[in-house]
């Protein structure tokens, strides 16, 4: 068992350090594969070596630990209060300086920022005063976007050319379209479609809805529509007075909402959507968070200059429907809200895969996919090249609902089409342990997204909204997890 765990108020943070960022008293603990990081700060250092270690192989090392032993036993009953006091004592005179070309010396002039304070020691210890930086989340929704792609990849028998009963794909483009997507096993094709999804997040994450290994998610409310399928999502319960996608404002106050309000939030939470029916779900009239949206005309100086300029490009291309244009514009938007809004919260809803599938056009939903899987690594790659950002986001991934599984209604979803509640679930983040493809798990729903997403930035929606479903505990467990 991991010592931590004996004692109280003590985190375990397990991992290689990386170069220690002495300016900032941060360090980065790389957890193992991929990005999977933690960034620590620190009042003081104590970094505790092995009874075996040579000192000499440091400058420093021998003149300023301070040997000891303590067993574990030691480290629990109240002789520990003795050590702590000893240890602290020990902390004043071990003041260093890095003084160019001499290595570390003693410093006793100096007494705080310049410096770091070392001490050694050999036994049990701990990080003094460790703080977690804030984190931040991203919902990614990507509507309905099935869990039979997520999971198998594309699927063959909708390759077709049939318009009314298929995957409607235009002759000319079938040749390509299997070359693109096909393989012989679900795996090769899944990670044709989705290599960001299936290269970095899920094996540095966890992925739940894969129906075919006893992982089921599913939206918990009867329409299986988009509105009460974001509001579920967004506010981690049913509302059986949103039965349609009209454009009403939302009663019901979203994670979002709550975040903002909450301290450390202010300013600091907004969303991109590709569809525009988000302003009322989010009820901005309400909530006053920042919400860009297909087909947005923004007051002159509201907006940054590269909003504006999408706008303008938004007017001049034709949409896909009235109410819904691109993803690109809701990506590159949201790359510009990251860098001026900052946010620790944010929303980022693709669209394109459900406009396509309604179009009973399998190519270009398939394409879609494959666009929005490109779209969330570059911002994943973004964000990791951030200081703020890198080792302190998490992602959750989900859609809206699910569709028809048939060549006939594949393309549909509602109450009347058979396996139109079934949905998947994703996350990665410095506190979700890296679970990857579960199997075998108990069902989760929709509605827990809401609560999943304020506890990977340390907060409880529950406590505000008894209603809400509970967050995914496998997601929320993490060792740094409270
Ligand atoms: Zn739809």
């Amino acid at each position: 068992m991991p010592l931590w765990q004996f004692c109280r108020g003590v985190k375990g943070l397990p991992g290689a350090i990386e170069p220690i960022d002495w300016p900032t008293k941060t360090l980065t603990l790389d957890g193992g594969r991929f990005t999977h990081t933690h960034a620590v700060s620190f009042d003081r250092l104590v970094l505790a070596l092995g009874g075996v270690t040579d000192l000499s192989a440091g400058p420093g090392l021998v003149n300023y630990r301070w040997p000891g032993r303590f067993s574990v036993g030691e480290t629990l009953n109240a002789q520990f209060a003795g050590v702590r006091t000893g240890f602290h004592r020990a902390l004043q005179p071990t003041s260093l300086a890095r003084v160019p070309e001499k290595g570390y010396q003693r410093n006793p002039t100096m007494n705080s920022s310049r410096f770091c304070r070392y001490i050694f020691f050999i036994a049990t210890a701990a990080v003094l005063a460790a703080r977690e930086r804030p984190h931040h989340v991203v919902l990614i929704t990507i509507d309905g976007l099935r869990w039979q792609e997520v999971f198998r990849g594309a699927e063959e028998a909708l390759m077709t050319t049939d318009k009314t009963a298929g995957g409607g794909v235009p002759a000319g483009s079938l040749t390509a379209l299997k070359a693109d997507f096909l393989a012989d096993t679900p795996e090769e094709r899944r990670r044709k479609l989705m290599p960001f999804f299936w290269g970095t997040l899920v094996p540095a994450g966890q992925a739940f809805g894969n129906r075919d290994l006893g992982s089921a998610a599913r939206v918990l409310n009867a329409e299986r529509i988009s509105y009460p399928g974001y509001n579920e999502l967004l506010t981690g319960a049913l509302d059986p007075l949103i039965t349609s996608n009209m454009p009403i404002p939302n009663r019901n106050v979203t994670v979002l909402e709550w975040l903002h309000g909450r301290p450390g939030f202010a300013g600091r939470v907004g969303a991109a959507a590709a569809w525009r029916v988000f302003a009322p779900i989010i009820n901005v009239g309400r909530s006053r968070l920042p919400v860009f949206v297909t087909q947005q005309h923004s007051a002159p100086g509201t907006v940054s200059p590269r909003i504006s300029e999408l706008e303008r490009m938004m007017d001049d291309i034709p949409p896909i429907t009235p109410e819904e244009n691109f993803d690109a514009f809701v990506y590159y938007a949201t790359l510009d809200l990251m860098d001026t809004l900052r946010p620790r919260v944010f929303l980022l809803a693709l669209g394109e895969p459900d406009e396509w599938a309604h179009a009973r056009r399998y190519d270009r939903y398939l394409y879609s996919i494959q666009r929005c899987d490109r779209f969330i690594r570059q911002l994943w790659e973004k964000l990791q090249a951030d200081p703020e950002y890198r080792g302190t986001t998490s992602f959750v991934l989900s859609s809206d609902h699910g569709r028809g599984v048939t060549p006939e209604d594949w393309i549909g979803h509602n109450k009347k089409i058979p396996h139109a509640e079934e949905t998947w679930i994703a996350a990665i983040g410095p506190a979700v342990p890296a679970l990857g493809e579960r199997r075998n798990v108990a069902e989760v729903h929709q509605a827990q997204v809401a609560a999943t997403v304020a506890a990977l930035v340390g907060e409880n929606f529950r406590a505000a909204f008894p209603a809400a479903a509970e967050p995914i505990a496998d997601v929320v467990r993490g060792p740094a997890a409270k």
